[in-house]
């Protein structure tokens, strides 16, 4: 289907999900272990996936070469990326929602919802509190409403990145909301927002319209497709794609993602920044009726086989999962996680350490607190990083960097998780985590070569623990 049905649409806006076609690949078939081998191997010499290799990878049942699939990713993460995971927490500012997602509490029918928007006032209050945590990195999330039009997203943003507290600043804002139009993407290009995430929840037509009923604006599943074509149009070329997976077959939603994926990096000639991966989680009024829950080994299996398909994209990974599971999947390429989450209005400042159903849009499975995410990955032997350098040096395209620029890690990326690694410690850290973050540090300095670039780290290390020096990125 080619047809521009909405001129705010974007140029050429086209249905690019083909559901009879990713159905079709999804027919069980006989599996080729030599197969499935070779499409690991094409993924290994860091090439990305089509659609019909993804599928052979999602057929595969034996125990066997699940393993060799979960084997490959690991590599693939620890070959490419590294030991950095980067850390950021999600920001409510408010729950009103017109639209009636049937799976979440903001949902406009959830009565026992407590509708709040934060003031200017309340965010500089949540501001604080995350910037006294140590936070440099935020997704801000809002509910699809007309008080949330672009300008007011964008006086969030902007009092986002001004607020500073000591050596509190916040470096690099996010944003998961309601798609656009190019007015709108615009306006928030120009306060300088990092990431524009969507997730287009289920990419399966049909169960699309059962979740998002038609009289909605959620409802119209094209507007929602098309919307980060428009933002790319509009000059925001950091975009984040996602699936609650939970609401159709996982296999398929993975088509779709790969689908996604491929269709902006052949249009525009950049792929998504990231792809998120939520899972259905419990919530307010929200029954559990879902045929197609995700079990923890499927959800290992999908998050394998992401990182396989698309390998230069960052991977996020959420306090959605819990603690045990998120050691694992991080072992398997995600680049990102938010730790020290809260999900309710105001649950920075207000909450304690309790989750409150009527506030938020569904449970966490990880509530611990940044310290303690930060010790375990120390612990764990990952570097944890708060690095914002390459958005701020407009250095974009990141993850293909890494990827496929020889050197491109040890000179940019490491130098940068580290010296924001020592400022959380300096500033923040409890005894306990500065103790492990000292190892780390020390550790990862030893495996670095000899050379003017690892001087110049060492005095700026030395800078940010003996002066008040901050953010010396390279
Ligand atoms: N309102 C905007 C929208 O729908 O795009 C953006 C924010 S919405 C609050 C962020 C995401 O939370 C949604 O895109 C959806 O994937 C996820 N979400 C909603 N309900 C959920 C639930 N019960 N469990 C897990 N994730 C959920
Ligand atoms: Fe509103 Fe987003 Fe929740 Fe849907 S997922 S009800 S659009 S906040």
């Amino acid at each position: 289907m080619n047809i521009k049905m909405d001129p705010r649409l974007s140029e050429g806006a086209v249905d690019f999900i083909d559901d009879h076609y990713l159905e079709n690949l999804l027919v069980p078939k006989t599996v080729d272990p030599g197969r499935v081998r070779a499409i690991i191997s094409k993924s290994m010499s860091k090439e990305p996936l089509c659609q019909e290799e993804t599928a052979v990878l999602l057929q595969v049942e034996d125990p066997g070469l699940i393993e060799e699939i979960f084997e490959a990713a690991r590599e693939l993460k620890r070959r490419v990326y590294g030991n950095r995971i980067v850390l950021f927490a999600p920001l409510y500012i408010g729950n009103e929602c017109i639209n009636d997602c049937r799976y979440c509490a903001f949902r406009r029918s959830n009565p026992d919802a407590i509708r709040r928007t934060l003031s200017m006032e309340e965010l500089r209050a949540q501001l604080e509190a995350l910037e006294n945590k140590g936070h440099k990195r935020l997704i801000l999330v809002f509910g699809e409403h007309p008080r949330y039009d672009a300008t007011f997203m964008a006086e969030c943003v902007k009092t986002a990145y001004s607020f500073k507290i000591g050596h509190g600043e916040i470096r690099r804002v996010n944003i998961n909301a309601a798609p656009l139009d190019h007015e709108g993407y615009r306006t928030m290009k120009a306060v300088g927002i990092g990431t524009y995430q969507i997730f287009q929840e289920t990419y399966h037509h049909k169960t699309y319209s059962q979740v998002h009923p038609d009289h909605t604006r959620k409802g119209n599943y094209l507007w929602r497709l098309d919307g980060l074509s428009r933002a790319f149009e509009a000059g925001c070329d950091d975009m984040g794609i996602g699936a609650l997976f939970g609401l159709y077959d996982w296999r398929f939603e993975v088509l779709g993602l790969v689908t996604h994926a491929r269709h902006l990096q052949d249009r525009y000639g950049v792929g998504p920044h990231t792809i998120s991966f939520p899972r259905l989680r419990p919530a307010q009024g929200v029954g559990k009726e879902w045929p197609y829950e995700v079990s923890d080994h499927d959800f290992k299996r999908l998050v394998a086989i992401l990182r396989l398909s698309v390998p230069y994209t960052g991977m996020i990974l959420t306090a959605r999962e819990n603690p045990e599971l998120r050691r694992e999947v991080m072992g398997f390429g995600c680049s990102q996680i938010d730790a020290g989450s809260r999900v309710e209005l105001g649950g920075y400042t207000e909450a304690g350490d309790a989750q409150v159903m009527e506030r938020e849009q569904f449970s966490l499975g990880d509530i611990r607190s940044l310290d303690t995410v930060m010790r375990e990955l120390l612990e764990d032997g990952y570097i944890p990083s708060f690095c914002t350098a390459c958005y701020r040096l407009g250095r974009t395209g990141e993850h293909f960097m890494e990827f496929a620029i020889p050197g491109f890690i040890q000179n940019f990326c490491t130098p940068n998780a580290l010296t924001t690694l020592t400022e959380y410690l300096v500033d923040y850290a409890s005894p306990e985590t500065a103790d492990a973050g000292a190892k780390a540090v020390e550790h990862e300095l030893a495996k670095l070569p000899e050379t003017p670039q690892k001087k110049e780290l060492l005095a700026r290390l030395h800078r940010i623990r003996e002066t008040e020096d901050r953010d010396l990125y390279f």
